[in-house]
């Protein structure tokens, strides 16, 4: 069933570190080797040797229109003919710096870079520089990509691989970042306690996505704007996720926060490499060529996905679209819900909007700890039963399932067969 994609796996260890680009693609966590996949359209893949999935991947969330959307294709047709990049300023850029800020209003200023990675780092070091702090709080469980000041109990990848600490991050670096438990305001009070007038920000994931789907509990984060604003700390939601995800406005607009900065990638960059960070002018100015702060990038604000990031988000705010993502989740999940009340099975069921997570416990999930209970040997197991049904999910217990515009009911129903017969097996 999988022998092109296994022929192909054992050749690019030769040349790739792990045979892949990035690691949780190795399947390594699932002890499978991993499909490669061939092409993509709406909520279907094809995989080399010919196999069909229903997409929960989605290009780890970025795809919200689902697989190669015809709109966003054309549009890309339309720019690549126009030049792939120029390293200069083009009108999309602009169109699409107003766009976003217009829709978030605590982003009066965006700066687009190449991946969420960069839009991290970058607001980090921003923080730094605006306060003349240097220690950040960042939460357990939490993924913000794979700069040196995150690796410190991340989430993704990090998790999933069970990499403890992070070899080739200096102490310095891992010194200065401060972890709490997502979910517990007295943990970040007691950080703020214990390291006072240092700390210049609180990065967090407002709805944690890379531990699994875990929501915020009532107040969480309404308690972590007042503490961070009391302390004249920076607070950055990195919603390269959650933003045009859990609603247009992000998790911000769902929860009603104002965060000083914020992270965008994924869903904006329509399936291209994208990211961006922005908040306040009076921090945004502080970046190079207004302020002091150094920040750049051969490729940032590339036309292509430019032009990719700002249809994807001009459809995106047409009516309905979140109301149509919120019914097709909600009839999956209720399926699944009621797969495991047939089989007599009592796993925690997770779910923000068109992202969510099934774990392999019966215990709530709230954070880290809570979602590390799970029995990753009994997802495994899971994994590889629904992709032996045409069902791609993440092969991670660790990560979020995402619905795109383009699941159809038929998708959903063959999800929730799937999801039956496999959690069957496992019995
Ligand atoms: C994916 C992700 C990142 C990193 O983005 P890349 O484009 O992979 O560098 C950062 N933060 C969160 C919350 C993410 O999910």
């Amino acid at each position: 069933m999988f022998d092109k994609s296994k022929r192909l796996f054992t050749e690019a260890k030769n040349y790739i570190p792990g045979g892949v680009n990035s690691p949780v693609r190795a399947f390594k966590s699932v002890g499978m080797d991993p499909v490669y996949i061939k092409s993509g359209k709406g909520s279907i893949l094809h995989d080399l040797d010919g196999n069909e999935y229903v997409d929960y991947v989605c290009s780890w969330g970025a795809l919200i229109l689902g697989h190669a959307d015809d709109r966003i294709v054309r549009k890309v047709k339309e720019y690549s003919e126009r030049g792939l990049s120029f390293g200069a300023n083009t009108e999309i850029e602009v169109a699409f710096a107003g766009l976003i800020t217009d829709i978030y209003p605590s982003i009066d200023m965006i700066r687009m870079v190449n991946s969420g990675t960069e839009a991290t780092m970058s607001a980090v070091r921003l923080a730094r520089g605006f306060t003349g702090r240097s220690k950040i709080i960042k939460f357990e469980g939490c993924y913000h990509g794979h700069g040196d000041c995150f690796l410190i109990k991340a989430g993704s990848g990090v998790l999933t691989l069970g990499i403890p600490g992070s070899p080739g991050v200096t102490e310095g670096v891992a010194g200065d970042t401060l972890t709490a438990e997502f979910n517990n305001i007295d943990s970040v009070k007691e950080l703020f306690r214990a390291n006072k007038g240092e700390i210049a920000a609180v990065i967090i994931e407002p709805v944690m996505g890379n531990a699994g789907v875990i929501p915020p509990v009532h107040a969480f984060l309404k308690e972590l704007r007042d503490i961070t604003a009391e302390e004249n700390s920076i607070l950055i939601f990195d919603e390269v996720i959650t933003g045009f995800r859990v609603s247009l406005g992000g998790a911000q607009e769902l929860y009603g926060i104002k965060p000083d900065l914020t992270c965008l990638g994924k869903i904006i960059g329509g399936g291209m490499p994208v990211g961006a960070f922005g908040g306040k002018r009076k921090i945004m100015e502080y970046l190079a060529p207004v302020g002091p702060i150094y920040q750049a990038g051969t490729l940032s604000g590339n036309p292509l996905a430019m032009a990719a990031g700002y249809e994807t988000v001009s459809i995106l705010k047409q009516k309905g679209v979140y109301e149509k993502l919120e019914e097709t989740s909600g009839k999956l999940e209720e399926g699944i819900k009621e797969n495991l009340k047939k089989l007599n099975l009592s796993f925690t069921s997770n779910r923000v909007g068109s992202m969510m997570s099934l774990f392999f416990t019966d215990t709530e999930v709230s954070g880290y700890r809570s979602a590390s209970a799970s029995n990753t040997e009994l997802f495994s197991s899971y994994f590889k039963e629904m992709l032996l049904r045409g069902i791609n999910i993440a092969p991670s217990q660790f990560e979020a399932s995402f619905v795109s515009t383009a699941h159809t009911n038929e998708d959903i129903e063959k999800t929730i067969k799937a999801n039956y017969e496999s959690l069957k097996r496992l019995l």
